[in-house]
């Protein structure tokens, strides 16, 4: 289907990331400052009918990709009964769901049965220490659980998010290849974007180091043969693959190599802000509209005239425009 939902630079808009709740279990260094404090009230989240009702709208105009995310979604209370109920959702087609992987033993089943087929699995190191260092909280042992389980449920794919850090875990792309192989998930490789003050933090801290991601994917087409592969998913990755098929990578290098034109997306949070772009601080709050009576048709004007308004790219490369918000808040 095609999507009603074009913006001015005729880029068809068929992909929605929510946002379920801006809170999360883990304060990974480069995403939540410690001590935050700007999380948002609970009475501005919106509802899961609430949620329901703006999806149905966006399936209409055309979207048919719905990611969860958050923050962590499956601290979400309920999430496995939201998923049920968007994937029924007429026109949605594809419901997938990023996580860091703590809860996903427990969830995993009802996940799967809800709808949810296509899983992103958040893991910057396999070192236990290094995972503590990282998130601030000993999780190892719950993640690697959480993976054999969704592995053992049949998640198809499974891709595992691996921001490169230079300096903390890029001396781990190899043990992250052959554990994916192993378990056969895919591997994909984050740029470190300065989203929120951690990111530009930490994305600063790191910006003269030598290794970069085009480096390593230099390095592991040698090691592999790799060659250019499709994968489904509705993202902005570009991957590689081995010519027996059993080693799959992406490659998400947002900041040395924008992919805006071919950006399909927008994202909605869990206060009902739609964000834009990711990289920029374009914004319309459908909560407050839809709090005070609006209608279906008035949300389905407001949200055409947003996406009109969605701007041509990101600004990680404009010094003078930070973006502020952490990327737990809009739903990386
Ligand atoms: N909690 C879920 C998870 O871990 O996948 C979903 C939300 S989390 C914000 C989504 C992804 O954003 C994670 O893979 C995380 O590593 C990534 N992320 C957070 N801050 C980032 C940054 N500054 N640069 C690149 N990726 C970032």
């Amino acid at each position: 289907m095609t999507s009603t939902l074009v913006d001015s630079f005729s880029r068809q808009i068929v992909y929605l990331r929510l946002s379920v709740t801006d809170r999360c279990d883990l304060r990974c260094n480069y995403c939540i400052p410690d001590g935050y404090k700007h999380f948002k009230s609970t009475d501005d989240w919106l509802t899961f009918t609430e949620i329901e009702r703006l999806v149905s709208i966006f399936a209409n105009l055309g979207v048919s990709r719905i990611r969860l995310t958050g923050g962590e979604p499956l601290t979400r209370k309920g999430i496995d009964q939201l998923a049920a109920n968007l994937a029924n959702i007429p026109g949605i087609t594809d419901l997938s769901l990023s996580t860091n992987g703590t809860q996903l033993s427990r969830y995993a089943s009802n996940l799967y049965a809800a709808g949810v087929k296509r899983l992103n699995i958040s893991l910057d190191t396999l070192n236990p220490v290094r995972m503590q260092q990282l998130t601030g909280h000993d999780v190892a042992a719950a993640i690697f659980d959480g993976i054999k389980t969704a592995h053992h449920i049949g998640f198809s794919p499974i891709k595992i998010n691996m921001v490169l850090i230079p300096g903390f875990n890029d001396d781990e792309v190899n043990a992250m290849a052959a554990f994916c192989i192993d378990h056969g998930m895919i591997l994909r490789l984050i740029e470190l974007m300065p989203v929120g003050e951690s990111g530009q933090r930490a994305h600063m801290a790191t910006h003269n180091q030598a290794i970069n991601i085009h480096a390593i994917r230099d390095q592991l087409v040698q090691q592999f043969n790799l060659v250019s592969a499709t994968i489904p998913g509705g993202g902005p990755a570009y991957y590689l693959q081995s010519p027996d098929g059993r080693f799959s990578v992406g490659f998400i290098s947002a900041v040395s190599q924008h992919f805006c034109d071919t950006c399909n997306r927008v994202r909605l949070a869990v206060d009902g802000v739609l964000h834009l772009c990711l990289g920029r601080e374009d914004q319309v709050n459908l909560r407050e509209p839809m709090r005070k009576g609006a209608s279906d048709d008035d949300l389905r004007n407001m949200i055409i005239q947003a996406i009109a308004q969605k701007p041509e790219r990101h600004c990680f490369n404009e010094p003078q425009h930070k973006i502020v918000r952490i990327m737990a808040g809009t739903g990386g």
